[in-house]
């Protein structure tokens, strides 16, 4: 992706180095462990001290990102600018104003309005607070594990976050939750497949709008963005996981679902192709 020169967004919390990190056990915390380690016969003594100084030490110390984490963080920080311009553009087009997520970037824990979350928990979007999550360490995850490497593949996470938020603003998202209260687990599990879609086709719509406003996508971009919604279907992932598919139990889409609706997004750029919703569940 082409993103040089471009503005950064305003509406970033960076909380990296300042989560609930290890040295937070608390007095208590440091307490039971103390004990149970003395039941076991071991020296509470000693790890009191450690405890005490480990405390000491990450509280004092300030959180240093290394070059390539602000890197990544000033990439985040460029995309998100993009989707803000890309939506709110939409939206005028439609009568509607945009109002903007914010982008909370943390390392390993933070609390959202929708509860407490880690690293593990992978990027969200939160109603609640109207907000983006993102661990960026969850971008080598990608590379790493799950053979979704590139640019263009970690801003289809963010712009997919940001889909959400559009379903939130739409008021698909408040619909989608009150309908699943009334469903069985396995219907359930399909509507949320149809809101996962839409908001893997809103990313395509982002990146189609991004590259005609920046001309920012390149070369072998968009293949690395349908092989990161590929890697990351139900079916793959259930699969690595556990060596067998349960299609009841999908809940994002498949492989092939995920990069369809995003490449239909990225193709067309027309919002009214997106309406997961009305297409019968065997043809998403
Ligand atoms: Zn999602």
């Amino acid at each position: 992706m082409r993103l040089d020169g471009r503005r950064t967004s305003d509406n970033v919390d960076d909380r990296r180095g300042k989560g609930r990190g290890k040295a937070t056990l608390g007095i208590g915390g440091t307490i039971i462990a103390g004990l149970i380690i003395w039941l076991m016969g071991g020296n509470p003594l000693s790890f009191f001290t450690q405890q005490a100084v480990e405390g000491m030490t990450s509280t004092n110390t300030e959180y240093k990102p290394t070059a390539e984490e602000e890197a990544m963080a000033l990439f985040s920080k460029r995309v998100f600018a993009g989707t803000e311009d890309v939506w709110t553009a939409i939206f005028q087009q439609n009568g509607m104003k945009y109002k903007a997520p914010q982008l909370v970037l943390f390392t390993s824990a933070t609390t959202s309005g929708c509860g407490s979350a880690s690293s593990s928990t992978g990027p969200f979007y939160c109603p609640a607070d109207q907000s983006v999550y993102i661990d960026l360490s969850f971008f080598n995850q990608m590379k790493d594990q799950l053979d979704a490497g590139g640019d263009f593949a970690y801003a289809y996470v963010i712009a997919h976050e940001v889909g959400h938020h559009v379903q939130y603003l739409l008021g698909t998202l408040d619909k989608v939750h009150q309908q699943q209260q009334r469903m069985s687990q396995k219907e359930s599990n399909q509507l949320n497949v149809r809101l996962e879609l839409q908001a893997d086709f809103y990313a395509g719509i982002w990146a189609y709008y991004d590259n005609k406003n920046y001309n920012s996508i390149e070369e072998g971009d968009i293949d690395e963005g349908l092989n990161a919604a590929s890697q990351i279907g139900d079916d793959r992932l259930q699969m690595k996981s556990q060596g067998y598919t349960v299609p009841d139990a999908f809940n994002h889409g498949t492989s092939a679902q995920r990069s369809r609706w995003l490449k239909k997004g990225l193709q067309t750029g027309k919002i009214s192709d997106g309406d997961t919703f009305s297409v019968p569940y065997s043809q998403l």
